[in-house]
C-alpha cells in the first residue's frame, strides 16, 4: 500500500522540497512562477520549455527544487481533503500594495491545516504604493511573525516582475528544506500522488504524478487510485522521454487503463498480475462505496424505493451490507 511504501525507512536520502505558490488573485503567483521557469533553467534546455505539466523543477546553488503549478485553490483543497498532503513548503505571495486579502487568509488556513511551513514573499515592492511593513503587521494576526520581531516565519521582499530578490527567496526555500530534513528511499518501488490526469485522444489516459518515494521506471506495473496499468511512457516536465525518475520528481505517464483523479495515490507493484488484482479490487470497493453512499436504504425508505421500481438496485445493497 501507499502507507507501507511511505513508511519504509531504509536507505533514506535527501530529496528536493516540493513547493506550492499560493496567494490572492493578482498578487503575482503566475509572474513569479514564470520568472522562475525562465531564469533558472540550465543551458541547453531553454528551447524545450513547454510547461507540459503542472509542475517543474529548477536548480539553485546546485540543489533541486520542485514547484507545483497548482491550477487553483479548488484542486489543492480537493487534494488535501483526500489526504494527499504533497506540499512540503508553501510560498505565500502577498502584494505589498494590496496587503492581506481573502485568498491570502484561505491559503494560510490551507497551509496551517496541512502543517506545511509558510515562507512569505512580499511581492511588488517596486511599486510606489508598496508597504511591506504593513503586510508584515497584518500577517502577525495569523501567527506569521518575522524573525526580527521574535517569530520564526521567513519573509522575503521581492519583485516578481523585475526579478528582484528571487535568488534570496530560493535560498530561503533551500534553508527551510534543510531544516526539515526531507528524505526518501530511492531504492524502493515508487509511490506518490496524482497531480492531474486527463484523457488524450491519441495517448489515452495521461497522468501527471509526483513521485514521493522510490524510483519509478518505465515498464513498472502500477496501481493509481482505482485504476491500474503499466508505465508505458514517462516524460519529464519539459516533454522529454525519461526511463527513470527519483523522489520529488513530477512526471507525466501513459499506460493506465482509466483516468485517475487529482489527489489519488499510486503505488508500483513488483508484477503486473498483483497490480491488476489490486486495481480491480479497489475499483470494486469504490463502486460499492458509491452505491452505499448514493442509495442509503433504510427500512423507512425501502418501501418507497421498491415502489419506484428500483428493486434490483436495492437487492445489491442489501447483499453488500450482509456480507460486510
Ligand atoms: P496571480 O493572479 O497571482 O497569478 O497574479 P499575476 O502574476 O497574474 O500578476 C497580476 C498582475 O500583477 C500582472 O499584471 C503582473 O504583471 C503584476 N505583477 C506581478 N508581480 C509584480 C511585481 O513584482 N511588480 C509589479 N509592479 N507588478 C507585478
Amino acid at each position: 500500500t501507499f502507507e507501507e511504501e511511505s513508511n519504509n525507512t531504509d536507505h533514506l536520502e535527501t530529496r528536493p522540497p516540493v513547493v506550492t505558490i499560493m496567494g490572492h488573485v493578482d498578487h503575482g503567483k503566475t509572474t513569479l512562477l514564470d520568472h522562475l521557469r525562465h531564469s533558472h533553467i540550465t543551458a541547453g534546455e531553454a528551447g524545450g520549455i513547454t510547461q507540459a505539466i503542472g509542475a517543474y523543477q529548477l536548480k539553485h546553488q546546485g540543489k533541486t527544487i520542485t514547484f507545483l503549478d497548482t491550477p487553483g485553490h479548488a484542486a489543492f483543497t480537493e487534494m488535501r481533503a483526500r489526504g494527499a498532503d504533497i506540499t512540503d513548503i508553501t510560498v505565500l505571495v502577498v502584494a505589498a500594495d494590496d496587503g492581506v486579502m481573502p485568498q491570502t487568509i484561505e491559503a494560510i488556513h490551507h497551509a496551517q491545516a496541512a502543517k506545511t511551513p509558510i515562507i512569505v514573499a512580499v511581492n511588488k515592492i517596486d511599486k510606489p504604493g508598496a508597504n511591506p511593513n504593513h503586510v508584515m503587521e497584518q500577517l502577525t494576526e495569523y501567527g506569521l511573525i518575522p524573525e526580527d520581531w521574535g517569530g520564526d516565519t521567513i519573509f522575503v521582499q521581492i519583485s516578481a516582475k523585475f526579478g528582484k530578490n528571487i535568488d534570496e527567496l530560493l535560498d530561503m526555500i533551500l534553508l527551510q528544506s534543510e531544516v526539515m530534513e526531507l528524505k526518501a528511499n530511492p531504492q524502493q518501488n515508487a509511490a506518490g500522488s496524482v497531480i492531474e490526469a486527463k484523457l488524450d485522444q491519441g495517448k489515452g489516459s495521461v497522468a501527471t504524478l509526483l513521485i514521493q518515494q522510490g524510483t519509478m521506471h518505465t515498464g513498472d506495473p502500477i496501481v493509481v487510485g482505482n485504476t491500474f496499468g503499466r508505465v508505458r511512457t514517462m516524460e519529464n516536465e519539459r516533454g522529454k522521454e525519461i526511463k527513470k525518475a527519483l523522489p520529488s520528481t513530477p512526471v507525466e505517464i501513459t499506460g493506465l487503463s482509466d483516468v485517475p483523479e487529482a489527489g489519488d495515490r499510486f503505488v508500483v507493484f513488483d508484477d503486473e498480475k498483483t497490480a491488476r488484482a489490486a486495481g480491480e479490487e479497489r475499483a470494486k470497493n469504490a463502486l460499492m462505496e458509491e452505491r452505499r453512499t448514493k442509495n442509503t436504504v433504510t427500512l423507512d425508505n425501502l418501501f418507497d424505493t421498491m415502489k419506484e421500481g428500483e428493486m434490483k438496485e436495492v437487492d445489491v445493497i442489501i447483499k453488500a451490507d450482509v456480507q460486510g
